[in-house]
Order: structure tokens, then sequence, then C-alpha cells
């Protein structure tokens, strides 16, 4: 394996796959330059759907994780709600497998928490744990886990082997049919809607589990103002609780629905301005612990379609950095110390990774990213590396994008290009 000597403010030198020496006038190995450049620790991503198996059409691992890399990552949580559902250890494995074989970025698969993604029964949790995946996140992501006395015993079960619940929130007697954030937006376009009540009645019920069972919860794509007060209350109690919040939310609003455009229909729905601003502050502090993509690709068919029938969710391995610049760096709300803990630090920290998110220091494992915080792009869905195009940003220009990745000190992006 070659070596690499990263050159800007601080000099990184990379050998045999770790940061071998950090300093100013290091030498010695090929010549990245770093100069204007910000240096991050390896992007993970607490929640990615990756397709496969299943629906391959829309995003294979391959695929997602040259997205995902291309996006400054290094890890991504691949989401159980793939056909077959990752409820056993051999889909699992064969995930795990899929994107070593890939060799973009890891993978570490989510098992589902029930049978089938179906809430009446636990999964195999256990078994996926104990195999070569060692799967610590459990959700049944894109369904939430609704009965409570299914989710504590899904808690208890995983402090076995220090897992966490992620769940999506979302209660599902108030959001039959619903189609978008219920409120002014929702009223005049006559669209069924979906109340924050939904999102936040559910998480102050697992935060109060989560307190009972003494165990981990983290909750998925917060997108309320009231579920950052819930989270923050859960937080002041010393339990055991973290969450994220998806890029999309922190730009983006339910006024969108008003283009009646399916590329903003996503789950759970796009919120109001004020929404926008909570998430951001409890991103901000801290009560939000990381950004989590979401990312989730739809084949056109399945997209391209009027509002009401079309699939909920869009691309984002290959945009967050950007929002997160234009959200919240820009603005002043995190600086890239910030970006490091929210985007790397405190993901790895959740999944239980032991070889991502570690400060670059000598030794460390050399998972990196570089990033031209000055440069600026227009976001061509169809040159993205997702094998689909359901992006929102599309023609959109964006501050920052990712020069150069490296994955245990071999560059799976260089030039901004797949190595
Ligand atoms: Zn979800």
């Amino acid at each position: 394996m070659s070596d690499w000597l990263i050159k800007g403010e601080t000099d990184y030198r990379i050998s045999n796959g770790v940061i071998a020496e950090v300093g100013t006038g290091l030498s010695g190995g090929t010549v990245i330059d770093a100069d204007g450049l910000v240096v991050l620790p390896g992007l993970v991503d607490l929640h990615t759907h990756l397709r496969e198996p299943g629906r391959e059409d829309a995003e294979t691992v391959a695929t997602g994780t040259a997205a995902a890399a291309l996006g400054g990552f290094t890890a991504v949580h691949a989401m159980a709600n793939t056909d077959p559902v990752a409820d056993v250890a051999g889909v699992v494995e064969q995930v795990w497998r899929l994107g070593r074989d890939a060799g973009h970025c890891a993978v570490h698969p989510v098992g589902a928490v029930t049978l089938g993604l179906d809430g009446k029964e636990l999964a195999e949790l256990g078994a996926m744990a104990d195999s070569a995946a060692r799967v610590r996140v459990f959700s049944d992501d894109g369904r939430c886990v609704s009965d409570a006395g299914l989710m504590r015993r899904a808690l208890e079960y995983v402090k076995a082997f220090d897992g966490v619940i992620a769940q999506h929130a979302q209660e599902p007697s108030l959001t039959a049919g619903a189609q978008m954030h219920e409120g002014i937006v929702s009223a005049r376009l006559g669209l069924s809607g979906w109340p924050a009540a939904a999102e936040e009645s559910v998480i102050a019920r697992d935060c109060l589990l989560a307190a009972h069972t003494g165990s981990r919860l983290h909750v998925c794509h917060v997108s309320t103002a009231g579920s950052v007060e819930l989270i923050r209350w859960a937080k002041s109690k010393g339990w055991h609780v973290t969450a994220e919040v998806t890029p999309h939310h922190l730009l983006l609003t339910d006024k969108l629905a008003t283009t009646y455009d399916p590329l903003f229909k996503v789950n759970p729905p796009l919120r109001t301005a004020a929404d926008v601003q909570a998430l951001r502050e409890g991103l901000a502090d801290g009560t939000i612990d990381a950004v989590a993509t979401d990312h989730a690709p739809h084949a056109l068919e399945d997209k391209e379609t009027e509002w009401g029938c079309a699939a909920f969710g869009m691309l984002g391995l290959e945009t967050a950095l950007s929002i997160v610049i234009e959200t919240m760096v820009e603005p002043g709300l995190l600086d890239w110390n910030g970006v490091a803990d929210r985007m790397s630090y405190r993901p790895a920290q959740i999944g239980r990774l032991r070889d991502q998110g570690v400060a670059l220091e000598p030794g460390a494992p050399a998972n990196l990213t570089l990033v031209d915080p000055a440069a600026r792009w227009v976001v061509d869905p169809h040159a993205l590396a997702s094998k689909s195009a359901n992006t929102p940003y599309a023609g959109r220009e964006l501050r920052g994008r990712g020069v150069a990745t490296f994955l245990h000190g071999r560059p799976t992006v260089l030039d901004g290009k797949l190595g």
C-alpha cells in the first residue's frame, strides 16, 4: 500500500493504512496539495438505504457506497428495509460482504427490530449481533415499532451486546394516508396531514422506555421543534437517548409541497420554518447528536408520478456535507470541529464503530476526507453516482465539495472522482 502526504496548514502522512505523522514540513509519500482545504475525519452515516437486496433498479450496495465516498463518507449504516428484510444473520452478512467487496466505504448493516418489519415478533437480534456483520444498530425504519411492549423488549434485548434501537418515530394511527406536514399549507392544498404529535408522542414514550430499561435509544430523523424539546428533556435526565437530523430537514420546508413536485415528498415530511430553526439550534447545541442522510433512492417510476402516488424519500449522500455547510457552518452555528463531531465522531460512537470517527492523530486509522469549502457546484441529478436521480437539489448551486476521501489509507476518491 502506497504512502500519501497531505500537505496543508497541517500535514498528514499516511502509511500502511494509518496516520503515521501529523505536523508541519513533513516529507515522504505521494503529495496531495491540501492548501485551502479542510481535513475532516471520514464521515459516518447512521441512516442509508442501499436498496440491495431487492431493489437493485434503484440502488445497489456498489452504487450507493460510491455516492457515499464522493460525499466524504467512509462508513454508512445500511437500513434493514430491503427485500428480503435484513432480519436474520444471513442477510446482514450478505450486505456487509457486498460492501466489503465494493470497497468504497465500510458498510455496517442495520438489523430489523421485528421479523419482516411487521411489528409483531422480535427478529434474531442476537444472531445478527454475533454475525460477521457485528450489528449494533437495529431499526424497523420506514415503519415505527409502535407496540410499546415490543419496543420495551427490544430495548432490553440489545443491552446484552451494547446495541441501540433506532426508532422511526411515527404513531401509525395518526398518519394513515398522510401526504405531508399537517398545518396551514396542507389545509390550503387539501392534502391529508401528518401532525407533529405523531412523531413527538412516540419519542416521549420511547424516552420513558429507554429510562425504564436503562437501554440505548436513538431517534431517527427528528423533524419537529417539539421533538428537539423532548430529546433535550431526556438528555437532561441522563437517559441514554441520542438523535439525528437529516440535511433536508435543516433546509427545506413544507411550502415546497405547493409545487406538487414529488421530489419533495419525504417521510418524515418537510416541516415549517420554525421547525427548521429549532432543528438547527438543536444540532448546534448538541441536543441532536448527528446529521444522518436518510439517503432514499427511488426508481423513476416510483417518483415521477403524481404527488399522492409517489414514494417517500430523497437522495442525500452526495449533497449532505454541502447542505450542512450552507445551513450550519456559514451561519456560524457549527465550526469544522462541530462538523467532525456531528458527522463523524458521534455517529461512529452511536454505532459503536471501533475504527471510524477517530481523531486524526498518529496511529489512528487513515479514514479521512478533504473538503474544498470554497467550491461551488450545481447539482445535476444524472451526474450523481447514485443509480437513482431523486435529489431535491437539482439545479441548485451548493457550497463545498469533497476533493478526496481515504478509507484505511487507500483513496476511494481523488480529485473529486472515484479512485
Ligand atoms: Zn425513517
